[in-house]
């Protein structure tokens, strides 16, 4: 039998990065990083949100510093990157959670505005922060980066194709990253969340969600964040060092549903 070597359940004392910190998933991300004795980096451009998702951290106890920052812009990226790597000496754990939805039906005089800061926003932002946070990632000893996609990155609804185009591209960018960047130590997931309650999903009335869930979820509701955020937390555990490239739905069962 090959001898058993002991690998680390617990991300203690890791440094992780959490964008769209100040609300939903990154929200709940953040603070199960927390919680499990994570240092936490949490960016919004919702500023008043991402300060409040601190102080809520700081009050119970954890390290975390807040950026009020685009995600997509490049400038600001690399400069919060450099102040978390001064403060707290690196960074082994990123979320791209980050992103936005609109309707984009392709007659839409604006269509192309929508278009290009979608994919800004859901798709180009996750290459600038793994770019930015690359030689970091590499120096930890378990370097982790998740993607947030969407069961949207699996599958199609009508009138939100810059959506659907953008989250089949981190489904693409998570595969060629894990090729990439596995040689260099740095394991890459994705994980699709389907109908989950957060702050993109807080306009659909609760009898339209309710009447989705029973016709297209076999666990029949939607989520929550912090589920997706136990999935997310799985993955950047130093024990999960010989998963990179995997495509998680936490989704209720929505993407096996055939009938
Ligand atoms: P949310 O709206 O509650 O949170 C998203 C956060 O991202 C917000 O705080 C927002 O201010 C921030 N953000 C948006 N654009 C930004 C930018 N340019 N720079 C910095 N921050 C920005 O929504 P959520 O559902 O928690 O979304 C998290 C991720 O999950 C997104 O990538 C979304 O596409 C994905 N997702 C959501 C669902 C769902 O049902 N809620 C399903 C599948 C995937």
């Amino acid at each position: 039998m090959s001898r058993l070597t002991q690998r680390s359940r617990s991300i203690a004392g890791r440094t992780a990065i959490v964008t769209g910190a100040a609300s939903g998933m990154g929200r709940a991300t953040a603070h199960l990083f927390a919680d499990e004795g994570a240092r936490v980096v949490v960016v919004d451009l919702n500023a008043e949100g991402v300060e409040a998702v601190a102080a809520e951290i700081r009050a119970a106890g954890g390290e975390v510093l807040a950026f009020a920052l685009d995600v997509s812009d490049a400038a600001a990226v690399a400069d919060a990157v450099a102040q978390v790597a001064t403060t707290f000496g690196g960074i082994d754990i990123l979320v791209n959670n980050a992103g936005i939805s609109v309707p984009a039906p392709l007659q839409l005089d604006d269509f192309e505005e929508r278009w290009d800061r979608t994919l800004a926003v859901n798709l180009t932002a996750h290459v600038i922060w793994v770019r930015a946070c690359l030689t970091h990632l590499e120096q930890s000893d378990a370097g982790r980066i998740v993607n947030i996609a969407s069961t949207e990155g699996l599958g199609a609804t009508a009138m939100i194709s810059p959506y659907t185009a953008s989250k089949h591209g981190v489904v693409g960018l998570t595969r060629s990253l894990a090729m990439e960047l596995g040689p260099r130590g740095i394991t890459v997931n994705c994980i699709c969340p389907g109908p989950i309650h957060t702050g993109m999903t807080q306009d659909i009335p609760d009898e339209a969600k309710n009447k989705f869930a029973r016709r297209r979820v076999p666990l029949r509701r939607y989520g929550d964040p912090e589920e997706v955020a136990h999935g997310t937390l799985s993955f950047v555990l130093p024990a999960s060092s010989f998963i990179t490239g995997a495509v998680l739905p936490v989704d209720g069962g929505l993407t096996v549903q055939n009938t």
